[in-house]
């Protein structure tokens, strides 16, 4: 499966190649915070399928990002001030601080064959870092406006802390006349189709009155989470609610108290040229909305959305309980690595690394069977999950065979007919992160699976016996990736 989709991938970068190889022909610009780039013959923007792809590495790091690249995983991970970003060449799932996020595209690599270059959508740039981006397609130029710059000149875009900026935009000039990202001014062009007339939150929906034609664009951001609306071509109306406040620089801020899910709402004229209000939900989680726009001159931002429906079709309400079990311990080291490592070690290091980021997810409640080197019986264990009624039982091992060849790969052991779906997802997610063979799933009897009585899974996560696999497990890079693909897997299973 893995080698289809990367064959897959490489067809479809072949069908490609005509058009990339026309797209680079031309030079291309990359404008950040009034400073031009200089981009390589293989950090050229490409235009793909209407979408923008920028070259990663170069803007990340000019933002400020630290980024460094796993070959085996194909996975770029960028981080700045307590946001991690991580991307999967092929993938048009990215991940934000452990949250999923749907990509435009997905990120591709392109270059010479020493070389590779890893791009991604423009967009997702501006999504992520909280940077303004446009593209005009006339002058081959890509404009990024960090989110320091942005906060230079007031802006309701800029994220909170712990969000993305270069520390040196702040001290960028802005661009001069000419350029694309002219900073927002108290004076609005006239060249406008809409107007806001007003603005309220209420029956947790974000209802906006606008006179004349405006399509919202309206999108999510973390690091902080919040929603933005984004309204072309509009200005405030002469008549703005008089209610609201508006300062001399056209920004307001109402605060919000009835919802727990949002904590404020922000408006301002986010550019003059052309004329854009910005409108930002602070939000104190991310949320899923959906957008109401009958053309009838309200716009309706609705977080009532519902839940999507748990892939068990159970029902439960409330929070969900998954009980983490770092195989063997204390007593009982496990299996024996090639290079006399304990399984129990590696066992308990994936494991700590998933409760981890399990408890940056509000929906769902972890206990672990073990967080220390210590050997809870198999009876324990599992009557620690039954006890607990726990919704997901999950053991982490690593695998030992002698046999000639040695084996290698992951596989996903279940006992009942409960587990069968989470084993398919969780193998699936397993394969992904580790990169390693696919050996599939293992109906079976294995204790913990056998007396648990919620889905459970058993993950042999790799060989301990087998000298490839062995080297990569026990490295953090292969830990934390496969702590990511087993939340991942959780999440899909409980349609989160
Ligand atoms: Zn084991």
């Amino acid at each position: 499966m893995k080698k289809y989709g990367f064959v897959a991938f490489l067809l479809l970068f072949l069908l490609l190649l005509p058009g990339l190889t026309q797209a680079a022909g031309k030079e291309t610009h990359i404008n950040l915070d009034g400073r031009a780039l200089s981009l390589s013959k293989d950090e050229q923007v490409k235009t793909i399928s209407n979408t923008v792809m920028v070259p990663l590495r170069l803007i990340t790091e000019e933002l400020g990002y630290k980024v460094t690249w796993a070959n085996k995983t194909q996975t770029v991970t960028i981080e700045q001030g307590g946001t991690t970003l991580k991307l999967i060449v092929g993938s048009k799932t990215a991940q934000v601080n452990g949250k999923e996020v749907k990509m435009l595209a997905a990120p591709m690599l392109s270059g010479s064959s020493s070389t590779k270059t890893t791009f991604v959508p423009l967009r997702f740039i501006g999504e992520q870092t909280g940077a303004d981006v446009k593209w005009d397609s006339d002058a081959k130029t890509v404009y990024v406006k960090s989110a320091a710059a942005l906060s230079g000149n007031g802006d309701v875009s800029v994220p909170g802390k712990g969000s993305a900026g270069s520390s040196q935009g702040s001290t960028v000039p802005a661009p001069g006349g000419g350029s694309e990202i002219t900073p927002a001014t108290n004076q609005p062009s006239t060249s406008t189709s809409a107007s806001l007339k007003n603005l309220s939150f209420s029956e947790n929906r974000l209802i906006l009155a606008v006179e004349g034609s405006v399509t919202p664009k309206v999108f999510k951001m973390t690091g902080p989470d919040r929603i933005v609306v984004d309204l072309a071509n509009t200005s405030f109306a002469a008549n703005f609610d008089s209610g609201l406040p508006l300062d001399s620089s056209l920004t307001g801020q109402i605060g919000i108290e009835e919802y727990p899910d949002v904590k404020d709402v922000r408006y301002s004229l986010f550019s003059s040229n052309p004329s854009t209000i910005r409108v930002v939900l602070d939000l104190t989680k991310a949320v899923n909305y959906s957008v109401v726009d009958n053309k009838d001159g309200l716009i309706i931002i609705d977080l009532n959305t519902s839940e999507a429906e748990p892939s068990q079709g159970e029902g439960k309400e409330g929070q969900r309980l998954v009980v983490i079990d770092a195989g063997h311990g204390g007593s009982d080291p496990g299996a024996g690595s090639i290079t006399n490592r304990n399984e129990k070690e590696f066992t308990l290091a994936v494991a700590l690394k998933v409760q981890k980021l399990l408890e940056q997810e509000s929906w769902l409640d972890v206990v672990m069977t073990r967080d220390d080197d210590t050997y809870p019986t198999l009876q324990k264990r599992v009557k620690l999950a039954n006890d607990l009624n726990a919704d997901v039982f999950v053991s982490i091992h690593g695998n030992k065979v002698d046999a000639n060849p040695i084996p290698n790969g992951v596989e996903t052991h279940y006992t009942n007919k409960n587990s069968q779906n989470l084993a398919r997802i969780m193998q699936k997610y397993m394969l992904e992160a580790t990169g390693l063979k696919d050996r599939g799933l293992k109906p079976g009897n294995l204790y913990v699976t056998k007396n648990t009585k919620m889905p459970a899974v058993l993950l042999e996560c790799g060989f301990l016996s087998n000298p490839t696999d062995e080297k990569a497990m026990y490295t953090e890079e292969f830990q934390q990736s496969l702590a990511e693909g087993i939340v991942a897997g959780l999440k899909e299973f409980f349609g989160q």
